[in-house]
C-alpha cells in the first residue's frame, strides 16, 4: 500500500522504515520538508489548512495517518472523506485540548489530577483555590516537552503565571507527587485486536523525555492491569487504530492519566530493538488491515534520548549493545536528534554509555 504520513519528522522517519520492509512506501505531507525524511520518501510540502494540497496527497495514497497530534481536526476530517484515515480524527479532536481529553478520561471512569479551566486571570485565581495549591497551569492545546506550564505554589504566583502563559485559555492541574511516570502505548487493529506494551518507565530533563526503561521495573500486576484495563476502555472507546500512547503518574498502587498522544511516542522507542514488533511495525500494519505483531519483550530495554548536540558516534559504536538510531537532523539545543537503546544492560554499560556521551 501507499501509506501518507502527515508530518515528515523523525517519527515519520521510523514509520516509514518500519513500512518498508511489509511491502509498504510512503509518502509525506508537511509545512517544510523535512530533513528527517529526506531521502525515505517523498514530501508534499504545503499547509496542513489547503484543501488542494491535501487533495493532491491524497491521491497519492491508500491510507493516511499522522505523526504529530497538532494536525488541524478539520484537515484530518477532509481527508477521511477522501479515503482512510487512521487513527481516527475524534482521536485528534480529544488529545488537542486537554480539558476535552481529561474529560473524556474521568467519562470512562478513568483517574486523571484533579482539574478546572480558566480563561482569565480571576478564573486563574478561582481555578487555583479550587485545586489547592501548589498546583501547575497549562494552555489547554499545543503545550509540549513541558512547554506552556507554568507551576504555581501560592496564590501570589497567579499574576506571573497568567503573564508568562500569554493569556491564552487554560487548564488548572493539581500538583500530584507521583512516585514516578509511566506510559502505556497500546495498539488496535482493524479487526478490533488489541496488544499492549510492556509498561515504560520513562525520566525527564528540563521537560523533555531523557531515559526510558521497557519494561518498567517493580511493576506490581495491579498498575499492570490497570494499565491495560485504561488503555483497552480509551481504544475501544475511540474506535480506535493504531498506536496509542497514555501518559501516566503512579501515585502509589494507582495510575492517573496525564495525558495521551494518538501517535506512536517517544517513550517507545526502545520498542525497535527490545520487543518482538516495534510500536512503528505496529501502527503500520493496523492501518493496512494486517494484524497485530506481539508486543512481548525480547529484552529488558534502556533508551536515552539525544537532545541538542551528537555524540561521537564512533565512541559509542565501541558499546557492543548500543543500538544508535539517528534521525538526520542538525543540532540545535533542545532538539531530539536521535536516541540509544542498550538491551540488558549491566549498571556499568549504563555509566559507560552515560560517560561516552557526555565526553
Ligand atoms: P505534560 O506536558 O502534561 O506531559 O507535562 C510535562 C511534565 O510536567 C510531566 O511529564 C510531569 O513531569 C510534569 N507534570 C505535568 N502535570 C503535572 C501534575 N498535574 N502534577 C505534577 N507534575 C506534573
Amino acid at each position: 500500500m501507499k501509506i501518507g504520513i502527515l508530518g515528515a519528522g523523525q517519527l515519520g522517519r521510523m514509520l516509514a522504515l518500519a513500512g518498508y520492509p511489509l511491502g509498504h512506501s510512503v509518502v509525506f505531507f508537511d509545512q517544510g520538508a523535512g530533513e528527517s525524511t529526506t531521502g525515505i520518501g517523498t514530501t508534499h510540502v504545503g499547509s496542513f489548512t489547503d484543501q488542494r494540497a491535501l487533495s493532491a496527497f491524497a491521491k497519492e495514497c491508500d491510507v493516511v495517518t499522522y505523526e504529530f497530534e497538532n494536525v488541524p481536526c478539520e484537515s484530518a476530517h477532509f481527508l477521511s472523506g477522501l479515503l482512510p484515515v487512521y487513527p481516527p480524527p475524534r482521536a485528534l479532536e480529544v488529545s488537542q485540548d486537554r480539558i476535552v481529553e481529561k474529560t473524556f478520561v474521568q467519562n470512562l471512569g478513568i483517574a486523571t489530577p484533579r482539574f478546572e479551566p480558566a480563561s482569565s486571570e480571576s478564573e486563574l485565581l478561582e481555578a487555583c483555590k479550587k485545586v489547592g495549591v501548589p498546583c501547575i497551569a497549562k494552555t489547554r492545546r499545543f503545550g509540549y516537552d513541558g512547554k506552556g506550564q507554568a507551576r504555581i505554589s501560592n496564590l501570589e504566583d497567579v499574576h506571573a503565571a497568567w503573564k508568562a502563559l500569554g493569556g491564552t485559555p487554560l487548564i488548572v492541574e493539581g500538583f500530584v507527587q507521583f512516585s514516578r511516570e509511566l506510559s502505556v502505548l497500546a495498539a488496535r487493529d482493524l479487526h478490533g485486536d488489541i496488544a499492549v506494551y510492556p509498561l515504560a518507565h520513562n525520566e525527564h530533563v528540563d521537560g523533555i523525555l531523557h531515559r526510558t526503561e521497557i519494561p518498567a521495573p517493580e511493576l506490581s500486576p495491579t498498575l499492570r492491569q490497570e494499565a491495560h484495563a485504561i488503555a483497552t476502555k480509551i481504544l475501544q472507546e475511540l474506535n480506535y487504530v493504531g498506536v496509542l500512547a497514555i501518559e501516566l503518574f503512579q501515585v502509589g498502587d494507582h495510575l492517573l492519566v496525564n495525558e495521551m498522544a494518538p501517535r506512536v511516542h517517544n517513550s517507545g522507542h526502545a520498542t525497535i530493538d527490545g520487543m518482538v514488533t516495534s510500536q512503528f511495525e505496529n501502527h503500520i500494519r493496523a492501518i493496512t488491515g494486517m494484524h497485530l505483531g506481539s508486543t512481548e519483550a525480547r529484552a529488558r530495554s534502556v533508551m536515552y534520548n539525544l537532545v541538542g548536540t551528537l555524540p561521537d558516534t564512533t565512541t559509542i559504536s565501541a558499546i557492543p549493545d548500543a543500538k544508535m538510531h539517528l534521525y538526520g537532523k542538525s543540532p540545535r539545543a533542545g532538539r531530539k536528534l536521535g536516541h540509544i537503546t542498550l538491551l540488558n544492560p549491566s549498571e556499568s554499560t549504563e555509566i559507560e554509555l552515560k560517560s561516552r556521551l557526555l565526553s
